[in-house]
């Protein structure tokens, strides 16, 4: 029993990882591919409150991280992307039900213009009373495609209006698409948010970067449990860091924990392989072509995932 219970303990603190949840639209069937339907959401609110998943505001795992303290492994945090009009219409009553924290990321544009998809400020200052608010761009363009000047002017534009409407400054940061680069995410910190949210797969312990994140997608029917038992993987990546020009990947290099001697790789466009470390070190050794304007490099050990996203301009 005792033997039992140190283990739980152990395995706790070696496995201590937060899980970001991304939602987009809600009860939505015209948009299968961004959409969760009501009764997945209901199924999978019941999941976390019957295995007691306790779910947090994006603050709360944000003061954690700079306290450097330990993540607990059942906290939940839900992030929704968008800020779609079925979020306020059909979601945000089953938020409620449940006491269920949330941000909501708002494309500005959106709601300026009064895209007919979209919430309106009036509904945005609404959910406030049950969620926090971040950004997640102007325009929602692909980034990686723009200039240093045009992420300037979308990024000033869209934290003008958001303290216009709101009256603070916004904290967290996603990027549209998930889609960035070195150079975009230059840009994007010298805004001085506090979290900085990607769509890699990967959790987040009190090692994460504050100023990358990983978030996990729920779209359909996904297999909640396995995503949960997703862990961070501690890793520093020298490469890739920008989509390469000739479309061909020659270099993956990324440091890890030492004691891992092996792992395995996927690349877009491939399968899982296995790969050998050297003192915590992987440096590929092949050429792989990329097939696709973006591309996932993910590196698995065991269930702890880090990865890299790369995007043609
Ligand atoms: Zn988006």
């Amino acid at each position: 029993m005792k033997t039992a219970l140190l283990f739980a303990l152990l395995s706790l603190t070696l496995y201590a990882d937060a899980h970001l949840f991304v939602y987009h639209r809600f009860g939505d069937s015209k948009h299968a591919s961004t959409n969760v339907s009501l009764e997945t959401l209901k199924k999978q609110f019941d999941y976390f409150k019957n295995n007691h998943y306790e779910v947090i505001p994006l603050s709360k795992l944000n003061q954690a991280l700079k306290d450097e303290m330990d993540i607990p492994d059942n906290w939940v945090v839900f992030c929704i992307d968008d800020s779609y009009k079925s979020f306020y219409t059909n979601g945000l009553s089953l938020f409620k039900e449940y006491k269920y924290p949330f941000t909501l990321f708002v494309y500005i544009e959106a709601t300026n213009k009064g895209y007919g998809d979209f919430m309106t400020w009036e509904q945005i200052k609404d959910t406030q009373n049950y969620g926090e608010i971040g950004l997640h761009s102007y325009a929602h363009k692909h980034m990686v495609s723009m200039s240093k000047e045009a992420i300037k002017k979308d990024t000033d534009k869209a934290f003008t209006s958001f303290i216009s409407h709101l009256g603070y400054s916004p904290k967290y940061y996603a990027y549209p698409f998930g889609e960035f680069d070195e150079r975009v995410q230059k840009e994007i910190s010298s805004y001085g948010f506090d979290l900085v949210l990607n769509q890699n797969v990967g959790a987040v312990s009190s090692k994460s970067p504050r100023g990358d994140l990983d978030r996990i997608a729920l779209t359909g029917d996904v297999n909640l449990k396995y995503k949960l038992r997703i862990k961070y993987l501690d890793a520093q990546w020298h490469s890739p860091k920008n989509y390469p020009d000739n479309a061909k990947l020659n270099e993956i290099h990324v440091t890890m924990p030492p004691s891992i001697k092996k792992a395995e790789l996927y690349v877009s466009g491939g399968g899982w392989e296995y790969i050998k470390l050297k003192d915590g070190v992987f440096k590929s050794t092949k050429t792989y072509p990329l097939k696709f304007k973006r591309t996932r490099v993910i590196i698995k050990y065991g269930n702890a995932y880090t990865s890299k996203i790369i995007v043609k301009k």
